[in-house]
């Protein structure tokens, strides 16, 4: 059967249903895919919603892609997914491990790519699958694939040996409903999927973590309504947050905290890249090489992860002089994505996503009654209700999970504490101009924005309030004079004169984030505990609630979602 075929039949089976989920474990060169997407749009009776999964060994560079797709096109005089290949190519991923996530179509249509070995991809995987066209028999029943009623397997042009392999792997189907190693269908990360445009949602918290949330949920056609006790006022979280930086991370070993920021780092790009420069400017991060305390060789940490350059690159200290702009001293690792953010101004942006209410409220705890949520202020007045509520507020997300009852006495979130710290505002020209990039190490330094460079950052465990302190722009002098190698900045700077911002960072245990359902509570979600990496996670907090409500492959693999969800 060619691609043509498999797609007239899977089609087939689509007819007016709100979303479609194929599962194709041989993605190769994605003529499939292409094929499926021109008969979506051609179709009259398409699902609002096709996601498409695909499972390749290793990711071929766009170029090689290119060539080798335009000539099969050429052969089979299939010219006319020319313009869905462009799409394609345009969003194309770097080749780096763990699953990449495509848009088209405004998001009508998705593509999920699994990168590495079919057996190890699968495991991670975790998604509804309407239809499954196989080409391998190695489907495994620790998939975390909750095959739909009446999901089928569609077969390929494969011989009739691995036809019945694959017969086999049907079982998958029973499977999923048998063997508690196998979800079932109560798994709250694989919703069924919901009428589009008709879903209420309430945010409470519009910080990074609520507006990422909110923006995930409003393009997917939700009203959203974001309950803030601060927001339009003074005192709102990051009013006088200046700048701040997004940055990806790396470990040797690639854990799972690098991994969460690869996969978050990738996701604000791509949901954040058409905000104006004011608010998101892409100037690239360099991580120094420490030159004392806990150091680790980065050249052996890039060395071992293999990764594309236009990724992560290590880069001597003449290098890292020449891209800052100014003399370092010490070489590291080059992010060339990494972006300085204005976060009032993000937030802002956000707010204005058609189908987001923001409304000024503080939530004190919620009250469900028949299946719908009720966000109560400490007066017990209702401040706004729907079937979905998904608490964002920071660490006072503790507070009213436990005003609420619903805070388990051993959950990851019981143990969540805020921790107080403070960036400092300098002008640019006591800094030769400040870096072009954003320096990091031991704090960081930000590029120079209207004039001023944000330093930063200090920590003050058990602190009762945060403020802008003469210790802490010591403090952030001292880090800034370490990174940019200008010695004694604190004797050259009028102290006096500069200004900062004090705020608070939500931690929990590993520095890993709380994203996801409680489990004793359906309907209530959280998105907390981003620590010094809201930026990062915001986005990816939002795709991956938003996702699993409107019934989508998840967006990172598996024993990523457990590690931030055990709750
Ligand atoms: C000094 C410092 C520097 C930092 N630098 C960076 C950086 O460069 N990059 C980066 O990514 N991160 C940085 N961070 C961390 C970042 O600020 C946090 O990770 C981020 O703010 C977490 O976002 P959030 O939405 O979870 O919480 P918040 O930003 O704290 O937002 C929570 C929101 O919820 C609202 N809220 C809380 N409770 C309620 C309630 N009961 N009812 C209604 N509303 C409520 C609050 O008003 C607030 O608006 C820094 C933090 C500090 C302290």
């Amino acid at each position: 059967m060619n691609n043509a075929c498999v797609a007239d039949a899977l089609s087939q089976s689509w007819s007016s249903v709100q979303s479609f989920t194929v599962l194709d474990d041989d993605f190769k060169d994605g003529l499939l895919f292409l094929t499926l997407w021109d008969a979506w749009r051609k179709s009259t009776s398409r699902p609002k919603r096709l996601h498409v999964i695909g499972l390749l060994p290793g990711l071929p560079d766009r170029v090689g892609l290119q060539n080798a797709v335009r000539a099969s096109l050429k052969g089979f005089g299939g010219e006319q997914l020319l313009p869905q290949l462009e799409s394609m190519l345009e969003v194309w991923p770097l080749n780096l491990p763990g699953l990449h996530r495509m848009e088209f179509e405004a998001g009508a249509i998705t593509l999920t790519l699994g990168v590495g070995p079919i057996e190890v991809v699968l495991n991670r995987l975790r998604a509804r699958v309407d239809r499954f066209v196989l080409r391998h028999a190695s489907l495994l029943p620790q998939a975390r694939l909750l095959a739909t009623d009446g999901a089928q397997l569609c077969m390929s042009d494969q011989s009739a040996e691995l036809s019945a392999k694959h017969a086999v792997v049907c079982t998958l189907v029973p499977i999923t409903r048998a063997q508690p190693s196998v979800v079932t269908s109560d798994d709250p990360w694989l919703q069924s999927p919901v009428a589009f445009g008709a879903q209420h949602a309430l945010v409470v918290g519009a910080g990074f973590a609520g507006m990422g949330v909110a923006q995930s949920l409003a393009i997917r056609g939700w009203r959203v309504t974001v309950i803030d006790a601060n927001w339009g006022q003074h005192t709102s979280a990051h009013q006088q947050h200046a700048a701040a930086a997004l940055t990806p991370m790396v470990s040797k070993d690639d854990n799972i905290r690098a991994r969460l920021s690869r996969a978050g780092s990738l996701r604000a790009q791509s949901r954040w890249g058409a905000l104006p420069e004011s608010v998101l400017l892409r100037c690239g991060a360099i991580q120094l090489q420490r030159g004392q305390g806990r150091i680790v060789d980065l050249r052996s940490v890039l060395d071992a992860l293999q990764f594309p350059s236009q990724w992560a690159q290590f880069v001597s200290a003449e290098q890292a002089s020449e891209l800052a702009g100014m003399s370092l001293g010490r070489g590291g690792i080059y992010f060339p994505t990494a972006a300085r953010v204005h976060p009032q101004g993000l937030l802002n942006a956000l707010s204005t996503t058609p189908g987001i209410d923001m409304l000024h409220g503080q939530a004190d705890r919620l009250a469900n009654t028949s299946g719908v949520w009720q966000v109560l202020d400490a007066s017990g007045k209702v401040v706004a209700s729907a079937p979905h509520v998904v608490l964002a507020g920071g660490v006072h997300t503790q507070t009213v999970l436990k005003q609420s009852g619903l805070l388990k006495e051993r959950a990851r979130l019981a143990s969540m504490h805020a921790l107080g710290g403070e960036v400092s505002f300098i002008p640019a020209a006591d800094l030769a101009g400040g870096p072009r990039c954003i320096v990091a190490g031991d704090g960081y330094v930000l590029p120079q924005q209207e004039g001023h460079c944000v330093i930063g950052s200090t920590y003050a465990h058990a602190a009762q309030e945060v403020l802008v302190t003469q210790e802490g722009l010591v403090a952030n002098l001292k880090r800034a004079s370490g990174l940019l190698n200008i010695p004694e900045l604190s004797g050259r700077v009028n102290v006096d004169a500069l200004g900062g911002w004090a705020g608070w960072r939500a931690v929990l245990p590993g520095r890993l984030p709380a994203i996801g359902p409680v489990l004793h509570a359906p309907g209530v979600w959280v998105a907390c505990g981003f620590a010094s990496r809201g930026l990062t996670w915001a986005t990816l907090a939002g795709d991956l609630i938003a996702g699993a409500l409107n019934g989508e492959p998840l967006v990172v693999e598996n024993d990523i979602i457990e590690a931030i969800s055990d709750n």
